[in-house]
This record gives structure tokens, C-alpha cells and sequence, in this order.
């Protein structure tokens, strides 16, 4: 589970989050879904330790980790604009976490196997990141990102940068995922229509505060402010 409680951030004068607290159950697949600015990676980045909040706590799988380095959190992370070591195949991009971490060659190269099944790469291990598309790149930084198996899977836009089609499969098929491996995960996107699709509980945020929380039919049903119903309402 991930609890934020009373969470805020300023950039200068400038409040970025306002008094922000959630409570996402372990398992969960939540979005944190808002207009541009609204602060939704500001706060994933405190969740993942990437950004310290002035006050507030972040408390992940029921450890106090407001004060610890993104390293000693146990979390994954996705961002948009992903950086692969370009000049290392799809399975050695896969295996540098557990190789970093002294775990034994074999348990890697079994561990290299299962991610690449499961993220549908298996045909291209051998490649390197630049004759993958953007889709399958972007499948390689989950498989990277789940390698040294995280409590907390985080995705900043994992999908943004990528065509109508190729999102639709890949939020499809990071639902699956989800199913499969049941890891508590949070993904932004300012998109209502992949968080009301692909979602268990969503987080509306606009201007550094939480508007809402629930899950897609009850937002869709009863939104709780005229910034929700305006957000959500005409889905294009
Ligand atoms: P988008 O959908 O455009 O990615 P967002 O919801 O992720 O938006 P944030 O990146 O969290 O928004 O930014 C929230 C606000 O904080 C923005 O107004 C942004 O300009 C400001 N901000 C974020 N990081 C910094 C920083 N390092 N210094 C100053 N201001 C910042
Ligand atoms: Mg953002």
C-alpha cells in the first residue's frame, strides 16, 4: 500500500501540491489523472523519493519512507522520455538492476526470460533499444522497471508520447500485466478515457489538490465537483 498524508510542495512561491493525501490498497492499479500542471507528477515523483515533500508523509508497504533515497523504497519507475542504454541488447538493459546487484548469473538470465515472455520481447532479446518501436520500448523500461521485482510500480505517461492505436494495446495489455503480477501500481495520464478504461481507483488532481478519489463508475456517476464533471464529462 502507498499513503500519502498532508503532503505539500512549493517551487519558490509557487504551491505545486496543497495538502495531499491518498490511500492506494496494495495491489491497487490507480491513475492520478488531472490537466497539465495539476501536479500529478510532482507527486509521483515524491512517492518514488525523486522529489522531497516539505511537509506531509509517503508510507509504502506500511514503512515510513518519507526520508529514504529512492533506492531504499523498493519502487520501479516509468517515465515518458525513457532512457535505455542504447548500446546494450533489450535482455542486458533488462538484467543491469539485478546485475548492479551482484545477483547470481543464472538467477538472471532465468529472471531476463520470464520478464521478456511477460512483456511479450521475447523475439527481441538480442536487439538493441533503437530497432524497437516506441511500444515495444516502452514494454522493455516495465520489464527493466519490475526486474528487481518493486513493491511500487510507478509510470509518469508511459504511453504519452505514442499513437492512438499503440496506447490502446498497451494500456490493455498493462491491465493484464497487472493481473498477472498484482504489483501495487501508479500510472499519470491526462487522458480520462485510459484512466476510466484501465483503472481500479482514480485520483483527480488540479491545481496541487486531490478533487476526487474513486473508482471509474463512481466518478463517471457521481462526480463530486463541477472541475470533475467537466474534466471526465465529454469524453472525445
Ligand atoms: P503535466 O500533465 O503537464 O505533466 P503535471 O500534473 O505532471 O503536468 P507537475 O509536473 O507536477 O504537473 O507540475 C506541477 C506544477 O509545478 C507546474 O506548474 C510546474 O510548472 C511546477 N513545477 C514542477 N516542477 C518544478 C520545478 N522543479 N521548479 C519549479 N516549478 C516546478
Ligand atoms: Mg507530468
Amino acid at each position: 500500500s502507498i499513503h500519502v498524508d498532508g503532503v505539500s510542495k512549493r517551487f519558490g512561491d509557487f504551491v505545486a501540491l496543497d495538502d495531499v493525501s491518498v490511500d492506494l490498497p496494495t495491489g491497487q492499479l490507480t491513475a492520478l489523472l488531472g490537466p497539465s500542471g495539476g501536479g500529478k507528477s510532482t507527486l509521483l515523483r515524491i512517492i518514488a523519493g525523486l522529489e522531497t515533500a516539505d511537509t506531509g508523509t509517503v508510507t509504502i508497504e506500511g514503512r515510513e519512507a518519507t526520508h529514504l533515497p529512492p533506492q531504499k523504497r523498493n519502487v520501479g519507475f516509468v517515465f515518458q522520455h525513457y532512457a535505455a542504454f542504447k548500446h546494450m541488447s533489450v535482455a542486458k538493459n533488462v538484467a543491469f538492476g539485478l546485475e548492479i546487484r551482484h545477483r547470481p548469473k543464472t538467477e538472471v538470465k532465468k529472471r531476463v526470460a520470464e520478464l521478456l515472455e511477460l512483456v511479450h520481447l521475447d523475439q527481441f532479446a538480442h536487439r538493441l533499444p533503437s530497432q524497437l518501436s516506441g511500444g515495444q520500448r516502452q514494454r522493455m523500461a516495465l520489464a527493466r522497471a519490475l526486474a528487481v521485482e518493486p513493491s511500487v510500480l510507478l509510470l509518469d505517461e508511459p504511453f504519452g508520447a505514442l499513437d492512438a492505436k499503440v496506447r490502446k494495446e498497451l494500456r490493455e495489455w498493462l491491465r493484464r500485466l497487472h493481473d498477472e503480477v498484482h504489483v501495487t501500481s501508479v500510472f499519470v495520464t491526462h487522458d480520462q478515457e485510459e484512466a476510466l478504461e484501465v483503472a481500479d481507483e482514480i485520483v483527480v488532481i488540479n491545481e496541487g489538490r486531490v478533487e476526487q478519489v474513486g473508482t471509474p463508475d463512481q466518478l463517471y456517476d457521481a462526480p463530486a465537483t463541477d472541475f470533475v464533471m467537466g474534466f471526465l464529462g465529454p469524453v472525445t
